[in-house]
């Protein structure tokens, strides 16, 4: 169009193309202007003008490169809130560790990981867990070294991860240092070293390692400064609860043997009396529930008194330690308990037992012991340690009570006593004439 043309006075060709520029110089405006707009709302996808490359389309470039930067940012945050997550599930060091292997590969690069825990006087780095691609573990859990002597003690004083980006031309500046040279022979040829605090303190360090060189840039520390604290208060607190599980344990354990004690006797091993008497009583209403015989059979070494007047309390103990393993081992089924009911009386509790089931059981046990060959000058019976027994056997049935059963038991022991010792006699419940002669 020429001026000659122009329709009207003033409007020249001059005028009439700056404002058409002004006119498309508006219309880029306004797209870069709703295209922030997008961004705000979290559309980071921008089409924008970037010709021609004045000053509007070097704005536009800008637009789309940050645009850019905030889609990764905002992926490499999703990403790091869902490894998080994983890792806030783990309970233990171990279980942490391992999320951390799974997860974080596609935030940093890595072929390896392992990770040291700082003693507490911050003199000494110990290897703890260690995963790694290669076949062989060069720097395996145990793995100690000395923090005086390297360059780990500076990591640690700073805070700040350390990239290593070239691990070989590293190990020939650095020839004296024996970790590098295993890791390198494990294959690894970049690290990034990443300083772990709790509560301001040194407390561990992670090392990614990667089987290429220059794996490693300032990316890479910016997301690990971000995420050191938090997998190390992690850590920290999986230490705490692993604590705690110790702790339980060992509380248990000390309970479990406490309970042991309170319901042993000291010198035999056998249960105690306080312990029979709790067997005597479920056993009791067991028999009354299902209606089967609680078999019930009391034994006494023979002249123990004159054993102990001849060989001395110790040598007692002695005996009394065989006779109670003797005891035990006449005893068949597991329900079968084998008590110390004091002195030197031992009660054996035989549940599901009728009569003549407890005589055959009493019969064993004064057999047992005979069979010792304990020598016993002192003894009237034998020239070795006998005992004697008394059997009975009831189904539970009110009136009557364990303490009729225990007495019934008790008068059968009498009468073994009675008829010469080293035998055994039974008798029921409910009469106070043995059904048979003492054997
Ligand atoms: P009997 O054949 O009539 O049963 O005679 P006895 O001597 O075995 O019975 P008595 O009741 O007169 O004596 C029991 C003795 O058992 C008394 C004590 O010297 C001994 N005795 C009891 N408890 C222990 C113990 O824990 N250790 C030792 N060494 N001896 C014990
Ligand atoms: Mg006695
Ligand atoms: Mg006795």
């Amino acid at each position: 169009m020429s001026s000659k043309t122009a329709p009207y006075p003033g409007v020249t060709d001059q005028l009439l193309r700056e404002q058409a520029t002004q006119a498309a110089a508006d219309d880029r405006i306004e797209r870069l202007r709703l295209a922030a707009g997008r961004m705000v709302h979290g559309d980071y996808q921008v089409y924008v003008p970037i010709e021609p490359r004045d000053a509007i389309g070097r704005l536009g470039l800008t637009l789309v490169e940050l645009g850019q930067t905030l889609e990764q940012r905002l992926q490499q945050h999703e990403r790091l809130f869902e490894v998080i997550e994983q890792i806030n599930r783990g309970l233990t060091v171990n279980q942490v560790l391992d999320h951390i292997y799974a997860g974080f590969r596609s935030l940093v690069p890595y072929d390896r990981i392992g990770f040291a825990l700082v003693d507490e006087q911050r003199r000494r780095v110990r290897s703890v867990w260690a995963r790694s691609t290669a076949p062989e573990l060069h720097l395996a859990e145990g793995y100690e070294l000395s923090l005086s002597r390297g360059s780990l003690q500076q990591v640690l004083e700073r805070s700040q991860p350390r990239i290593i980006n070239d691990l070989e031309g590293y190990l020939s500046q650095h020839p004296a240092s024996d970790a590098t040279r295993k890791i390198v022979a494990e294959g690894m040829r970049s690290s990034l070293t990443c300083p772990l605090l709790v509560a301001g303190k040194p407390a561990g360090l992670l090392f990614f390692s990667c089987l290429r060189p220059y794996a490693y840039d300032e990316d890479h520390v910016e997301v690990f400064v971000r995420i050191a604290r938090l997998v190390a208060t992690i850590i920290e607190k999986s230490r705490l609860y692993e604590e705690l599980v110790e702790a339980k344990r060992l509380l248990e354990d000390l309970n479990r043997g406490l309970a042991e004690r309170a319901s042993t006797d000291a010198v035999t091993g056998l249960a105690n009396r306080a312990h029979l008497d709790i067997v005597l009583e479920r056993e009791w209403q067991r028999s009354a529930r299902s209606g089967t015989p609680l078999g019930l059979v009391l034994a006494d070494i023979d002249f123990f008194k004159r054993y102990n007047d001849s060989y001395g309390h110790q040598a007692g103990d002695d005996c009394l330690r065989a006779v109670a393993t003797a005891l035990r081992g006449s005893v068949l089924r597991p329900t079968d308990v084998v008590a110390r009911y004091g002195g030197e009386e031992f009660a054996i509790v035989l549940p599901s037992t009728p009569m003549a089931g407890a005589e055959v059981v009493a019969q064993r046990l004064c057999r047992s012991v005979r069979e010792l060959r304990c020598e016993h000058i002192g003894s009237v019976a034998a020239p070795h340690v006998t005992v004697s027994c008394g059997a009975s056997s009831v189904v539970a049935h009110r009136p009557r009570a364990i303490a009729d059963l225990v007495a019934a038991a008790d008068r059968a022991l009498f009468r073994a006593k009675d008829a010469g010792r080293d035998r055994c006699a039974v008798l029921a419940i409910d009469t106070d004439d043995p059904p048979n002669a003492a054997s």
